[in-house]
């Protein structure tokens, strides 16, 4: 099967040079291989891989900040797919039911958090496309209980980035408290922030969106999903926040974020790894009068479960931005450099 991998660790070249880190500088980090199909063990399934979104988490993979436990490893966790076979105890699918997987790849499912319903904090977890292989690839195999049914009002290319930028937004949504008729704001408006603004707006919430200098295309996207303030990160918003999610991939966000909040306002940290620090924080200026920042770590099933019925009831749709598998390491560039309009999906098969 074809299969984009990542064979060793770099820094993706953007035009700007390289950072002074010690990695090499690529344009074209991932490779193309050949691979043999995989083969479900008893309780996984056989995916033919239909479409896959592209996601900054896998910017942390191939530059270091993530580490796959070896090489070659076949990144994506944001997979449409039918299912080819099920192994021999799996009984949950049928061939060519449609599922989508994401970024939970499977927990040990028996200590604490497992027990309590924090699977996304289990220490065995295991993460799609990062300690098993994931949807660069026309197949992979999962465990069936890590695999969802996708309502049928998403098309292929929509439901891929629902998976993840979709998923994840949502856990953030919910763990930011934001309610009806408070003002939430969003920091950097990518793949995930799109998508929960959609979900923010049918809560009732008023949306404040905040963007790097420059990002008009982004900034136009939120004002037609129905932002009610854009403006740029660091520029004082009309009102003080109740709460933000910051879904940018550097530190000085989440200190704005916290400069813009109301008190006993919180903050909440969508992203796996920063590029850089979060600067230094005043403790009187940024965090008394109980504001809270808080990190939002993988996705339960839960996440999953709950977030594609409710996407399909309230009529959230994607802004997708399509590319062939083999153009994987184009999508790639473009991420990094803040030009993926909505998200960027690959199409596979
Ligand atoms: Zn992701
Ligand atoms: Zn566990």
């Amino acid at each position: 099967m074809k299969a984009m991998v990542l064979k060793e660790f770099c820094e993706i070249d953007t035009g700007e040079g390289a950072s002074g880190k010690s990695l090499p500088l690529r344009k074209a980090p991932l490779d193309p291989v050949d691979l043999p199909v995989p083969v479900p063990g008893p309780h996984q399934v056989l995916v033919r891989i239909s479409t896959c979104g592209v996601c900054h988490t896998e910017l942390d993979e191939i530059e270091g900040r993530l580490i796959p436990p070896f090489f070659p490893r076949v990144p994506g966790h944001e997979i449409v797919g039918r299912v080819e076979r099920a192994g021999s105890l799996a009984t949950r699918y049928e061939r060519g039911d449609r599922v989508g997987i994401a970024w939970i790849y499977s927990t040990c499912g028996t200590c604490a958090f497992c027990r309590d319903g924090n699977e996304n904090l289990c220490p065995r977890f295991q993460a799609t496309g990062l300690d098993a292989d994931g949807g660069y690839a026309e197949y992979m195999v999962v465990p069936e209980e890590f695999a969802y049914p996708i309502p049928g009002v998403f098309s292929d290319l929509e439901a891929a980035p629902l998976l993840c930028a979709g998923v994840i937004g949502y856990r953030a949504l919910r763990l930011s408290g934001a309610a009806r008729g408070q003002i939430l704001g969003l920091y950097g408006f990518g793949a995930s922030a799109h998508i929960a603004i959609q979900a923010a707006k049918h809560r009732g919430c008023k949306v404040f969106v905040f963007t790097r200098p420059g990002q008009r295309d982004h900034q136009e996207l939120a004002k037609k999903l129905g932002a009610d303030w854009v403006g740029v990160t660091g520029e004082a918003p009309p009102e003080k926040l109740r709460c933000a999610i910051d879904f940018t991939p550097v530190g000085e966000p989440v200190k704005e974020a916290l400069a813009a909040l109301e008190r006993g306002g919180r903050v909440v940290i969508n992203a796996i790894r920063k590029v850089n620090p979060i600067p230094e924080l005043d403790y009187a200026k940024y965090l008394w009068y109980e504001k809270e920042i808080k990190s939002v770590a993988n996705v339960a099933r839960r996440d999953a479960i709950e977030f594609l019925p409710l996407a399909a009831e309230i009529g959230i749709r994607p802004e997708v931005q399509a590319f062939e598998l083999e153009s994987a390491n184009d999508a790639l560039v473009l991420l990094k450099q803040g030009r993926m309009h909505g998200a960027g999906v690959l199409r596979i098969s």
